[in-house]
């Protein structure tokens, strides 16, 4: 099986096909600029030094600063933050951020630590990374098992180190802490936004669908929540432990409402009850795997990589896929349900509304001037539906999938950048 990263490549080197680019720049979409791996001592409650694996990885710069969320899960590698990297490249050139690509994470299951041993490890990440990230260098935001109040540690320890106050060093921290209004919400409303531009184009109406959502986290729970009022069916949610199904609808405010209160408190801030343990008679309890072949008009893409793949393509019923995780459908079983006509909204797109607010946080940090919550919505809903709108015509006018238009539209991009830059050509006075 293909590493990730050399899964991500695969897609990068069919969309070679559709472009005509310099040489200079498939070289430098090849390989991250910087892969830092740092070890983090953490005294852990009992006394015992404990050290920990963390990684950040800045793919490229050329367009900007780089950008990027901090991951912590027990399967973090290099391979997975490189291609999140590099996916957060592509996907800031997508809606236009003046931003390039970066990711980071620590290998650890965050709901064995204790709240203060959570800190402390976040601290010392930043303290191990502290020398390559900064508001002109690398901005890190939260990603899958991190959140606000991390991120607002995070923020806390960089200005100590830099003895002033720097909050736009990261993103995605607290109201309190010179967060912005909108941040928590807006990878689901934009996908959202995504979603609702493309149904325009099939003439379709939000109340005559049914969808079902992998992964009930922060991206997951949001798009269904506001999906709910927008009129669509939320008809299946599934998390770690398992996923629910009911024909007649479910309620997404119910059901992390149950999650919140049957939360596990190691660590705290984490959730650990799952959506699987509100039975009722009409819920019907499946696995992970058999929602995903669930019978939905679109199936929402929430949770982590590789959860589609040439394994399970074939039997997907759903005739829409909306990707809100990163890298949720693999390479070979893109090929597959391209071959079966089912349609995927992909992430590089569907997912930038939480990159988007990121920047108007970074913005509004620099200017010391916070906006009011409209004044987000409606700058976040005039990016994604102006960039979701030219993919779906670069798509037509190449009869391409929404994936390569997507990508053509980011490389391009970049590619302008990097030439503009000097490539070989440029020097050879081409
Ligand atoms: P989160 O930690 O808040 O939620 C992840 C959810 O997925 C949890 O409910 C977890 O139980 C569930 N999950 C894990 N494994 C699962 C499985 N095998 N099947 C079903 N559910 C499973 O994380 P999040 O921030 O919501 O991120 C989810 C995805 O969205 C990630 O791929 C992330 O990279 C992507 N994303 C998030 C943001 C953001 O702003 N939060 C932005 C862009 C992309």
């Amino acid at each position: 099986m293909l590493s990730i990263f050399d899964d991500a490549q695969t897609r990068l080197t069919s969309v070679f096909q559709h472009i005509d680019l310099d040489n200079d720049v498939r070289e430098r979409l090849r390989r991250p600029s910087l892969a830092l791996t740092v070890s983090i001592p953490v005294r852990m409650d009992d006394g015992r030094l404990q050290v920990f694996t963390g990684y950040r990885v800045q793919f490229d710069d050329t367009r900007g600063p780089t950008k990027g969320g901090i991951r912590y899960h027990p399967h973090v590698s290099l391979d997975e933050v490189t291609s999140l990297s590099f996916w957060m490249t592509i996907k800031c050139a997508i809606v236009g951020l003046p931003f390039g690509g970066a990711k980071g994470g620590i290998t650890v299951d965050p709901r064995e630590l204790s709240r203060l041993e959570l800190e402390r490890l976040s601290r010392g990440y930043i303290r191990a990374i502290a020398d390559v990230i900064g508001k002109n260098r690398d901005i890190p935001a939260p990603d899958v098992y991190t959140n606000a109040t991390i991120m607002g540690w995070m923020a806390d320890e960089y200005s100590q180190i830099q003895r002033q106050q720097v909050p736009a060093v990261i993103t995605g921290k607290p109201l309190h802490l010179n967060g912005s209004r909108g941040r928590e919400a807006a990878t689901g409303q934009g996908a959202l936004f995504t979603l609702e531009q493309w149904l325009k184009t099939q003439n379709k109406a939000p109340e005559s669908l049914k969808l079902a959502v992998q992964g009930f986290g922060n991206a997951g729970y949001h798009f269904a929540r506001l999906a709910k009022e927008m009129g669509f069916q939320i008809v299946g949610v599934s998390d770690s432990k398992g996923a629910l199904f009911c024909e007649e609808g479910l309620d997404p405010d119910t059901l992390m409402e149950h999650k919140r209160t049957h939360r596990e408190l190691k660590g705290e801030i984490y959730c650990a009850a799952s959506v699987c343990e509100q039975t009722q008679k009409h819920y019907q309890q499946m696995t992970n795997a058999e929602l995903l072949e669930a019978d939905v008009d679109i199936l929402v893409l929430a949770a982590l990589e590789n959860q589609i793949t040439s394994d399970n393509a074939a039997n997907i019923k759903a005739p829409l896929i909306l990707e809100i995780a990163n890298g949720p459908v693999s390479s070979a079983a893109d090929k597959i349900l391209e071959q079966r006509g089912i349609t995927v909204l992909p992430d590089v797109l569907a997912n930038a509304g939480g990159v988007t607010v990121s920047y108007f946080e970074w913005v509004q940090n620099r200017n010391g001037f916070y906006w009011e919550e409209q004044e987000v919505q409606e700058r976040l809903e005039r990016i994604m539906k102006k960039e979701a709108t030219a993919i779906f015509d670069l798509a037509t006018e190449r009869q391409s999938s929404l994936r390569t238009a997507a990508y053509l539209q980011g490389v391009q991009r970049i590619s302008g950048a990097m030439v503009e830059k000097g490539t070989q050509d440029y020097f050879n006075n081409k």
